[in-house]
Parts: structure tokens; C-alpha cells; sequence
């Protein structure tokens, strides 16, 4: 028997350790469940190397609790330790590994919770929940069995013993009750296990659950099984061509049992160099809005899970898909900033965009028609990327998609090519009108289709963003919105100097507006349209309604959200109904036809509401009286 002093300077650190991992004490299960997974694995190599003897029947690992001792035990079938190996690997090797976590975070400890994150402390981590931690161990050698114990103090006991008969080791944890009880309770530990455990790669039992079988004469029959909580070969770990549609779609049901929808498309991941990463990335169907959401990314490490916080890891952008990443390369001792610098994790980054972006060209490629029909759900993730990552942007020009007003899907080369010459303004410039909404743009749509062209429907909340961008990356193309001033004006030809009012009659309307209209609302602008266009038209400038658009939805434009709305209200001298007015004798009725034309406008702009339109409304029941 030894009884000796581990190997730390700090008198005891283990106050410290608790203080620090405050808020990840749970992780100590773990790094326990871990080793055992390691060691079990250790020892199956072995036997395929012919270094140790086969198995007869599948090496587990087991959990339990006893609430009267109030331990938690952790067993495993693994290769074991022998007395020596206890000295090395747990003494001083895992032990000076948390003697430098001290040393480096001792004068830290306001910070230390922020550049911890989760701190992978292995074995040591137990102390955070446990008074006394013991280990029975036997080696797969032949070596006797070992016996270990320490207090959480420098101290530790090791001697031989009989009680360990098969190789293997079991920890066992003596729960500090004062603030750790919550880890002698079934429902926590399975809690636990389900959220770090569900993947690894060693069938792990907790307890038992009750089955029905049928017995020989048909009979129904309950009995105990053990109750195995993980699943050792996930999805992500087999060949894609060894899985079918439906074992993606399982795979995703278990890792968000919530869920419901079904996934649009998958895409699994699977590099050797130059460095080792699997995983199966999911498109959900993500509707208009961007959802705030709690199915995440999970991030492996040899299907131990680490982290649902993928940021750095994964490109923004793809932070809206579900899925699994696992790689080893991938540090366990995931602070953010350590994350965010190392350079494995930058090349992760960049590997997965460039998959993404292949997987949607190919999809696109081998069936457009089905990849047009989800187009709506998982443009939000798509026209995303195209922003934020111009690599994606670039791969993007192959597969993003645009709607016209009628249904049919272009790309942007597409769409080019078929608007090309027509759609060019008299400076050469492409013009590529649209609508964010095919209702209330309904008149707009229809007096650009009158005259040939073509309009696209770019309603998602991104498309502000998206246009600005295009307009950098494509020279000499604009976008504006049917709306936003006469369709003569958005794509201006020659000038339509053709005129059915003389310059005096001009001057009179124009006066006559302006003494009738509120000049603080609308700008006047006369033009000669052509006589079948409405007499009068409201618009929004492009420019100021994209740059309100942008800062709503989170651009850079700081306060212009709070910019008051600026109509233009264009006269279209060529209408019959200028005339009308002119010719009117009547003042007050002059002045009622200018009023109803511009509510009429206003009406077909949908900027009529409450009491101006509830005026309107029983003035023109009236006048179809009179
Ligand atoms: P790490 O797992 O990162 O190496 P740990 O502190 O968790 O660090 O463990 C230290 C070492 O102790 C392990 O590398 C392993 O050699 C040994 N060890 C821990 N748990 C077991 C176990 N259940 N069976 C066999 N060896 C173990």
C-alpha cells in the first residue's frame, strides 16, 4: 500500500477547479464516460492486433447510482490499469494537467469563466462534484487489481486488492451533497448522458426498462432489459452509399426528437485531408422569417459531444442548419477565442462552405424542378451566405434563384440573358425591376408588363441587402422597384416629349395642384406618360425606401428607419382626367376631383386608412347618389 503526495504545488487546488468551472460541472460525466469509451476501445485494438484475447460477448460501459451511498459509479471493460500505470496516468499525468489550468488561470478569476468555456479537464474533472473519488482497476495484463482513493487534497491512497476480479475499471464518485446532489438523480444523469453520451461509441447501460414479448403461446409478457441509452454507430459514422433516404430522415428525428417537419435536403460530410471531419449537415424548412432557434449544430469530437455552439466553427450563415459536425481535430477545450484562432478550425470553416455550395449546384443540376419547389424554404440560408461569404457568393451564381412575377425560376444569367437589350435604359444601363409584393404592387406589375417587361419577386426579408449586393459585384445594372416612380422613368427610353396640354395649361395645373395637395407629403412631378396610364401615380424613390429597408432589417444605415416617408405623386398630363379638371368651371368641384384622384392613388398604394378612408368611402356613396 502507498499513501502519497500528488504532485501539485498549489496546496489544493481543487477550490480553485470548483470556482472556475462553475457553471460546466456537468461535463465532469463526461470526461469519466470518455475514458471508459477510451479505454474500451483501446482494448478492442489490442485484440485486433492479436495483443489481447477476443471477446466473447460486446464490451460495455455501465452508469448507476446508489442513493444510499450516494455514489455515482462508472464501470467500463476496457484495458484497465495496473498500479504503476494508476501513478502515471492519473497521479501525475492528469494531475499536471490541472496543476497548469491553475497556474494559467490563478490571477484570472473573473475572466476565467468567459475564456474557460468548457475546460476538458479529463479525469480531474470529477473533483467538481465529488468530496472522494475511487477507482477499482484491473489491468488486461496480468497484473492484480488496484485499489485508489484521494479526498480532493493532495493525498492519495493506492494499494492492491482482491475485490477487482475482471479487467476493467470502475470510478466511483461520492457526491458532494451540499452542492452537487443533483448528480445521485436518475432523471438528471440521464438528462446527461442523452445530451453528451447519445453518440458514443460504446454501448452504454443505465438501468433497465420494461419490454412486452410475446411468449411461446402467443401471450404478452413484460420483462427487464437493460437499458442501453446510446447509439454507437450514428448516421454520420457510415459510408452515405450504406444509407437511404429514410435513415437520414431517422437520424434527424433522433438528434431533435421536437421536430417535426422533415428536412429539405442533407448533405454529409466526410474528409480524410487535410484534416479528418464527418458529419451530415441538414437544410431545414426555414420559412420568411429568420427563426430564432434552439435546434442547433452539434459539434462531435470522436462522437463525444462538445458543443452546440458552433459559432466560429461553421460559417454564420450555415449557423440555420441542423446537423452534426465531428471531428477530432476539433480541440474539447472549446473556449471561443482559442476556437476562433486556431487555424484547423479556419480551414473547417472554408471546407464546409465549399461543400454546401457543391452539394446545392448539384442538387440543382440533377433535378431543377425539385430543387425550384424548395426553393422558398431555404433561400433565407442560401441568400445569406451569398452575403456574408463572397466565395459563396461566387459558387452561389450557379444555383440562387429568381422568381418572376409568373412563377418561373431563373438564375441571374438567365434572367440576364432573356431582359437583355430590352430592359437597357438609354445610358446602356440593365434595369431589373421588381416587386417585394405581387399584391399590393398589383398595378405597378401590371403597367410594366403592359409595356413587354419582366418582373422579378424578390420578397425575402434579405433582398434589400442581396440587390445592393449584386449592383456591387455586376457592372452597369440597377434594381428598382416597379413602384418606385413611373415605369416610363424606371427604364427611360427617349423622352416622350408628345404632349396634349399646352405649356399655359401646364403652368395652371401645376398651380392648381399645389394651392390643392399637401406639398409636405408628396413632391409633384409631371409627366408626359402615355394617355391609358393613371392620371395620378404614387412612388417611393428607390433609394430611400432600400436604405430604410436595409437599416430595418439590421444594415448599416443607423437611423434612417426613423427617416419620415417621402411620396412622389406624378401627374400624368396626358390623362383625359387633367383635362377634365382644367375644364371645369366650378372651383369646389375642381378641387373634389383632385381630392378624389390623389385618395384614389392613395387607395391603390394602399396608404389610405382610417379616417381619410372612411371619408372616402361615404363621400363616394354619395356621389353615386347625386
Ligand atoms: P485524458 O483522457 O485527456 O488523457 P484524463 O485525465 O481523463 O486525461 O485521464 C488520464 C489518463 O488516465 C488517461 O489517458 C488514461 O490513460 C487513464 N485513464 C483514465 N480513465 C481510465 C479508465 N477508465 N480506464 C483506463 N485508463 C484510464
Amino acid at each position: 500500500m502507498t499513501n502519497g503526495t500528488i504532485n501539485v504545488t498549489a496546496e489544493n487546488i481543487f477550490p480553485i477547479i470548483k470556482k472556475f468551472l462553475y457553471s460546466d460541472h456537468e461535463i465532469f460525466l463526461r470526461e469519466i464516460v470518455s475514458n471508459a469509451t477510451d479505454a474500451t476501445l483501446k482494448l478492442k485494438a489490442l485484440a485486433e492486433f492479436g495483443e489481447a484475447d477476443k471477446e466473447e460477448s460486446e464490451l460495455r460501459i455501465e452508469v448507476k447510482i446508489d442513493k444510499e451511498k450516494k455514489t455515482l459509479h462508472v464501470l467500463d471493460q476496457g484495458i484497465g490499469m495496473t498500479a504503476e500505470e494508476i501513478e502515471k496516468y492519473i497521479n501525475q499525468i492528469a494531475f499536471s494537467g490541472a496543476e497548469e489550468f491553475v497556474e494559467k488561470y490563478k490571477d484570472k478569476s473573473d475572466k476565467a469563466q468567459s475564456i474557460i468555456g468548457h475546460f476538458g479537464l479529463g479525469f480531474y474533472s470529477a473533483f467538481m462534484v465529488a468530496d472522494r473519488v475511487e477507482i477499482f482497476s484491473k489491468s488486461y495484463k496480468e497484473a492484480p487489481g488496484v485499489y485508489w482513493s484521494c479526498d480532493g487534497s493532495p493525498k492519495f491512497t493506492l494499494r492492491e486488492t482482491t475485490d477487482k476480479k475482471e479487467h476493467g475499471t470502475e470510478v466511483i464518485l461520492h457526491i458532494n451533497q451540499a452542492e452537487s446532489k443533483e448528480f445521485i438523480e436518475e432523471q438528471r444523469i440521464r438528462e446527461l448522458l442523452d445530451k453528451y453520451c447519445k453518440f458514443m461509441p460504446v454501448p452504454i447501460k443505465f438501468g433497465e426498462r420494461e419490454e412486452t414479448k410475446k411468449t411461446k403461446d402467443d401471450k404478452e409478457e413484460k420483462i427487464k432489459v437493460d437499458d442501453i441509452i446510446n447509439d454507437p454507430t450514428p448516421a454520420w459514422t457510415k459510408k452515405p452509399d450504406k444509407l437511404k433516404e429514410k435513415d437520414y430522415k431517422n437520424f434527424y428525428r433522433t438528434l431533435y426528437p421536437m421536430q417535426f417537419e422533415e428536412p429539405l435536403f442533407w448533405i454529409h460530410l466526410n474528409i480524410d485531408h487535410p484534416f479528418h471531419l464527418t458529419g451530415i449537415l441538414y437544410f431545414p424548412r426555414l420559412k420568411n422569417q429568420v427563426e430564432v432557434q434552439k435546434d442547433k449544430i452539434q459539434l462531435y469530437q470522436n462522437q463525444v459531444f462538445v458543443t452546440d455552439n458552433v459559432e466560429g466553427i461553421v460559417p454564420e450563415f450555415l449557423h440555420l442548419l441542423r446537423g452534426v459536425i465531428d471531428s477530432p481535430d476539433i480541440p474539447l477545450n472549446v473556449s471561443r477565442s482559442y476556437l476562433q484562432a486556431d487555424a484547423a478550425v479556419k480551414k473547417i470553416s472554408g471546407y464546409i462552405t465549399r461543400k454546401v455550395a457543391d452539394k446545392l449546384e448539384s442538387l440543382f443540376k440533377n433535378d431543377r424542378e425539385d430543387f425550384e419547389k424548395k426553393w422558398e424554404d431555404s433561400k433565407i440560408i442560401i441568400e445569406y451566405g451569398m452575403l456574408s461569404e463572397d466565395k459563396f457568393l461566387e459558387k452561389a451564381q450557379k444555383f440562387a434563384l429568381y422568381p418572376n412575377t409568373d412563377g418561373s425560376y431563373f438564375t441571374f444569367g438567365e434572367f440576364t440573358e432573356k431582359i437583355k437589350s430590352y430592359q437597357e435604359d438609354k445610358e446602356g444601363k440593365l434595369v431589373y425591376l421588381y416587386t417585394s409584393h405581387k399584391e399590393e404592387q398589383y398595378s405597378y406589375i401590371q403597367s410594366a408588363k403592359a409595356k413587354g417587361y419582366e418582373v422579378l419577386l424578390l420578397n425575402s426579408p434579405l433582398a434589400p441587402h442581396l440587390i445592393q449586393k449584386l449592383e456591387g459585384v455586376h457592372k452597369n445594372i440597377s434594381f428598382v422597384r416597379v413602384d418606385s416612380d413611373s415605369i416610363d422613368k424606371l427604364i427611360k427610353k427617349e423622352e416622350n416629349t408628345l404632349s396634349r396640354l399646352a405649356e399655359n395649361e401646364k403652368e395652371d395645373i401645376k398651380k392648381l395642384l399645389e394651392e390643392n395637395i399637401d406639398q409636405q407629403k408628396f413632391t409633384l412631378v409631371l409627366e408626359n406618360l402615355d394617355s391609358h396610364e393613371a392620371p395620378f401615380i404614387i412612388t417611393i424613390p428607390e433609394f430611400m425606401r432600400r436604405m430604410k429597408e436595409i437599416s430595418q432589417t439590421g444594415g448599416s444605415m443607423f437611423g434612417m428607419s426613423q427617416l419620415p416617408e417621402v411620396y412622389h405623386l406624378i401627374v400624368n398630363t396626358n390623362h383625359e382626367l387633367i383635362r377634365k379638371i382644367l375644364d371645369q368651371e366650378n372651383r369646389e368641384y375642381k378641387k373634389q376631383m383632385i381630392n378624389n384622384a390623389l385618395e384614389l392613388a392613395m387607395l391603390s398604394k394602399n396608404l389610405l386608412h382610417g379616417e381619410t378612408l372612411s371619408r372616402f368611402v361615404s363621400r363616394s356613396f354619395e356621389q353615386m347618389i347625386s
